[in-house]
């Protein structure tokens, strides 16, 4: 999968040199490009924000070094030809739909991501409006609440995306057991020794009994989901 990340801060994307997304791009499974907004303007004091139209409190990203940017990136993909099947770019966003584990199986999918990291009051909307004349956009948010930047977004975004590229985790039996890929929440988990600070192992897990440890979890799932998260129990 190629992805290309476009912020002012690039040097938040130095921890993908490391663990397994580090290890994904070292094995050309990820092909990864950061690109610094700033290289884009042509002011001395390589500008990226104005104030906003109509008053308010904060700074708006400008277009133009926003469209020069993604240009480059969308037309050395070719994108213009047939942007149904070209790149998608995702731009985080707290006034966008919600990122969950499907959508990160879905994304998993795609050759080819970019991500556009906002900043102060967020991007000049028809940023959105003309990239999606030839691509795909989609604006996602990370959860409600709201973040400095879509740096801390992307990263999440990216981290869950990738680990569900074949070869990027070593054993994929790991990824279908895990909390959200059947709805429910993981199971609580331990390993040795048996008994700690005395606190014991439940003896169901020792017992090799494997029908009553899949019985188990999943009565684990089902209580601790209804307990800390009903709303993913609604029909
Ligand atoms: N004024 C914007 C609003 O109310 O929707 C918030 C701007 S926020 C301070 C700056 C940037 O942080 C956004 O453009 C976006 O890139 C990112 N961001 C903030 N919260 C986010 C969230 N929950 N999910 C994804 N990105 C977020």
């Amino acid at each position: 999968m190629r992805i290309d990340i476009v912020t002012i801060f690039p040097e938040f994307f130095d921890v993908l040199d490391i663990s397994l997304l580090g290890k994904a791009r070292q094995a050309g499974i990820i092909d990864l490009g950061v690109h610094n907004l700033r290289d884009a303007t042509t002011d001395r004091h390589r500008t990226v924000d104005d104030t906003p139209y109509g008053g308010g409190a904060g700074m708006v990203m400008k277009p133009e070094p926003w469209g020069k940017t993604l240009d480059g990136i969308l037309s050395a993909d070719g994108s213009d030809a047939d942007h149904e099947k070209g790149p998608l770019v995702i731009f985080p966003s707290p006034a966008g739909e919600v990122f969950t584990q499907s959508m990160a199986r879905e994304l998993s999918t795609e050759e080819h991501l970019v991500f556009g990291c906002g900043r102060y009051e967020g991007i000049d909307q028809r940023v959105f409006d003309d990239t999606a004349t030839r691509a795909r956009v989609r604006l996602v948010s990370l959860g409600d609440y709201v973040l400095n930047g879509g740096e801390v977004a992307v990263m999440a975004m990216i981290e869950a995306i990738g680990r569900l590229i074949p070869g990027v985790v070593g054993n994929p039996h790991s990824l279908v057991e895990e909390s959200h890929e059947d709805g429910l929440l993981e199971a609580p988990s331990y390993t040795k020794p048996a008994s700690w600070r005395g606190l014991d192992v439940p003896p169901v897990l020792l017992s090799g009994n494997h029908a009553a440890i899949a019985a188990w979890r999943r009565e684990q799932q089902l209580e601790r989901t209804r307990r800390v998260r009903p709303d993913l129990l609604q029909p």
